[in-house]
């Protein structure tokens, strides 16, 4: 049996002994690895009465009870359950096809991330759910793009891309009083800095692919529930037959013990680069609900209790050349999709190519920064190389 610690325990604390019970498994620190699909039962009357503690590898093993076990603690006590899928974008599917269905209309945040707006735009209409976009910024005034039909508002702050922070206390308010559903995308934050369950969340996805895995090398999502919604995520999660292979399961759990101290340094980090990036004469504006400067900032710091290592930055107007030649001069920073990994990205965006409900107009090239876990120094340097290559392109 696992002794039961004497005091409550801090969020870094349970993250190390969440889910976890060695003595159960001879004692080995980590929970071993089940690849497993039959399970047998030991009679055939138990095997008619479906008696036995796991049925099935799809139903769950000891290794996927233990991530969700973790993933629940990390969440706080008003969440009622985790349940694991293959990719963050499999987390927000199935989280809106647990509780949306024909008939239905749902409010959308313009700046959700676009895979979520392909599945409403695509999936959604097909199957008779209408989809309205809405201003990030709205706060209370949701109220106004209510139906009587609407089921869910979704949420996800800050913005994919554009990192605006929603008052996600005050659209919940709204919501609840009109009968609605709260869905968050909260791969940004984690819960370890924004707790969903208690700003009035009642569905939590989150791309595990990011930082929970923390290494670039899994894709993996979960969704989190209060006790009212955990039971249709179940159902949702069991009709669809999702499940995540053993290894990735495994490789979740061993990134989650070592989430805190990792978004730690991303946020320290991140912060450091950030304000090296506000003072540059290239930089027209940082997007970084952290920084005080941000428009977001004070209700980011009414809510959030961190801030990972993504931003952007919105550069002064210039050719596209000039921005090519400073991503191509950097060695220290990747290009491509996806963060949370160790390493540092960027990449060039463009709200424009799918934004619907706000206008989005920054005054010269926009790019995304992923801070990760080298030496913010040397990051800055490298930067520093990369604006070198720009004045020269400009020249
Ligand atoms: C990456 C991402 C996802 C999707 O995660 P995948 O594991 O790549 O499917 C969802 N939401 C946000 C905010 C993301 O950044």
């Amino acid at each position: 049996m696992a002794k039961t610690p004497k005091k409550p325990l801090k969020a870094e604390t349970r993250l190390i002994t969440a889910g976890r019970d060695p003595q159960s498994q001879f004692g080995f620190v980590n929970p071993p690895v089940y690849h497993a699909s039959t399970v047998l039962y030991p009679t055939a009357e138990d095997q008619v009465a479906h008696r036995s503690r796991y049925q099935y590898g799809r139903r769950g093993t000891p290794t996927t009870e233990a991530l969700e076990a973790a993933l629940q603690d990390m969440e706080g006590p008003n969440c009622g359950g985790a349940v694991l899928v293959p990719s963050g974008l499999a987390a927000i599917s199935t989280a809106l096809l647990a509780v949306v269905g024909a008939g239905d209309h749902i409010l959308v945040t313009d700046s959700v991330y676009r895979p979520t707006r392909n599945f409403c735009n695509g999936m959604f209409k097909r199957l008779g759910v209408e989809t309205t976009y809405y201003d990030p910024l709205v706060g209370a005034d949701i109220g106004k793009l209510f139906k009587p039909n609407t089921k869910a508002v979704f949420v996800e702050a800050p913005g994919s891309q554009s990192f605006e922070i929603q008052d996600i206390p005050a659209i919940a308010k709204v919501a609840h009083d009109k009968g609605a559903l709260v869905i968050m995308d909260n791969t940004w934050a984690t819960p370890l800095y924004f707790k969903a369950f208690d700003k009035g969340v009642d569905i939590s996805v989150q791309a595990g692919t990011k930082y929970i895995g923390g290494h670039s090398d899994i894709m993996f999502g979960c969704i989190t529930g209060t006790a009212a919604t955990y039971p249709a995520l179940k159902d949702a999660y069991n009709y669809l037959g999702l499940c995540v292979g053993p290894d990735d399961v495994f490789l979740a759990l061993r990134g989650l013990r070592t989430m805190a101290v990792r978004l730690k340094q991303h946020q320290e980090a991140g912060l450091k680069v950030a304000r090296w990036l506000a003072a540059r004469p290239e930089v027209a504006r940082v997007m970084h609900p952290a920084l005080e400067s941000d428009p977001g900032h004070a209700i980011w710091k009414r809510d959030f209790t961190g801030a990972s290592g993504l931003f952007s930055i919105e550069l002064k107007p210039m050719s596209e050349a000039a921005v090519y030649a400073f991503m191509n001069a950097l060695t220290l920073f990747g290009m491509g999709f996806s963060w949370g990994g160790f390493e540092s990205l960027v990449i060039i965006f463009d709200c424009n190519e799918y934004r619907t409900a706000t206008k989005w107009a920054p005054s010269g090239p926009t790019l995304r920064f992923h801070i990760g876990l080298e030496d913010p120094d040397d990051l800055i340097a490298d930067l520093d190389d990369g604006f070198k290559a720009m004045a020269q392109a400009l020249a």
